[in-house]
């Protein structure tokens, strides 16, 4: 057998190269949209809707909730329960365990918890309405780990000891889809700002339009909340709706999203909202980027998430975004949103592949080598504004492979993605 070449890449590196029987198949390097299409979520056993199961057993709750811990998951609910992240759980002390190259998580990212779960069926996500079938809704993986289920007084108590000296520089609470989440999402924000002050750790809130009005946001902010952010998470209204929407049996709307950012955008002003987007779920790399420009044109951010196959989603089938295409992309949205660079000024293939970046290249490899870009995006901490407190380690890539660096990326790093980059280290004359 010759060599079978795919979509081959001006780009192509390393990664993309395989060897299969000793000959060298060269794989796409990046995930086109034909490819990316979600399974078709199954009908759930009527025993297992909406958290019958879990609910039957009516077990009260004890403490902290560690997922697969128990058969069945307690009754748990918001107010007064939330999830909170593995890293914000060994942080906190709540449990133990070490990450890897990683000392701390600087963000408290917290989601609202209910027997029943989220409502919604979105394909990438490990907290889809579809995994009743199989699975209760405390012990789900989500962005590749599991979420310990803790009393909300429990976590204020911890840190309301000492905001000024906590390791986190953010707070984050995660709305999901359910009937309950406004009016939870208000107390756990107002439990939290009784007792710690917004300023010494701020409040981010990720958002779930479907269920908001406007009244709705503008009682995160009066509660205290800084900075509002919307999950997009699609780069297209054709790819949000395939993977969000009607395409799974999902209730999110792309029109209703746009509509509560500009809402967020009103009330919360120019830097304190913007939109999360997953890169890898078939849009080309000019959409995605075209969308970054959007929102820095409304004066918001644009936090990104490498798409990564969640086990028991409705894309666990598929390819996680290649490292080159990721590359790319981070690279080009850290320009936008930081550097002042358009996405006019830079050029793209006929597949939609960045081909050049719209600065000069003595620039573009100090910004390489500077690493900030490579680092996870979200709502800022108190380092520096390009970077994030919310660092969510490994939720996009396993640590042999990192997507996000979750920590500031070193010398092997670089070397590592500039391989990735396709853009080597220029020969000095
Ligand atoms: S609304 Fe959020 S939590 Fe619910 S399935 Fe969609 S992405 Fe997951």
């Amino acid at each position: 057998m010759g060599c079978i070449e795919h979509k081959k890449s001006p780009a192509t590196n390393g990664d993309s190269d395989l060897f299969a029987g000793g000959e060298k198949v060269t794989v796409p390097d990046f995930n086109a949209f034909d490819v990316m299409e979600p399974r078709f979520p199954e009908k759930t056993p009527v025993d297992r809707r909406n958290g019958k199961h879990v609910k039957a057993n009516d077990i009260p709750p004890e403490g902290v909730y560690l997922p697969n811990n128990n058969i069945l998951a307690p009754h748990m609910k918001s107010p007064e329960y939330v999830q909170l992240s593995n890293a914000a759980a060994i942080t906190l002390g709540i449990m133990g365990g070490r990450m890897y190259r990683c000392e701390c998580t600087r963000c408290l990212n917290l989601l609202l918890t209910y027997p029943e779960g989220c409502r919604a069926n979105c394909a990438y996500c490990g907290l889809a309405r579809h995994r009743e079938a199989e699975r209760d809704y405390a012990d789900r993986n989500f962005i590749r780990v599991d979420w310990p289920a803790v009393p909300m007084t429990d976590i204020v108590d911890i840190v309301a000891k000492d905001p000024e000296n906590s390791p986190f520089h953010r707070m984050c609470i995660s709305m999901i889809t359910h009937p309950r989440s406004e009016e939870d999402t208000f107390t756990v924000l107002q439990q939290w700002t009784d007792k710690i002050d917004p300023q010494a750790i701020p409040v981010s809130i990720l958002s779930n339009p479907t269920t908001m009005t406007r009244a709705d946001v503008q009682r995160t902010k009066d509660l205290g909340a800084d900075i509002f952010t919307v999950a997009l998470d699609a780069a297209t209204p054709e790819l949000f709706d395939r993977t969000r929407g009607k395409g799974v049996q999902s209730p999110h709307k792309w029109k209703k999203y746009w509509d509560t950012m500009l809402e967020a955008k009103d009330i919360f002003g120019p830097q304190k909202f913007g939109a999360h987007i997953i890169v890898g779920m078939g849009e080309t790399e000019y959409e995605v980027l075209n969308l970054v420009q959007e929102l820095v044109d409304l004066g918001g951010h644009s936090h990104m998430f490498c798409f990564f196959p969640e086990e028991g989603s409705l894309m666990d089938h598929l390819p996680a975004t290649p490292r080159d295409q990721w590359r790319r992309v981070q690279l080009a949205r850290y320009l936008i949103d930081y550097r002042d660079v358009r996405v006019d000024h830079m050029t793209f293939d006929d597949e939609g592949r960045v081909k050049s970046y719209g600065i000069a290249n003595s620039e573009l490899s100090d910004i390489i080598d500077a690493g900030i870009a490579f680092r996870t995006s979200g709502c800022p901490g108190k380092f520096q504004d390009d970077i994030s407190a919310c660092d969510r380690p490994y939720g996009d890539s396993p640590p042999s492979n990192i997507a996000s660096y979750p920590f500031q990326p070193k010398k092997k790093d670089i070397k590592k993605i500039r391989k990735q980059l396709d853009i080597p280290v220029a020969v000095e004359e």
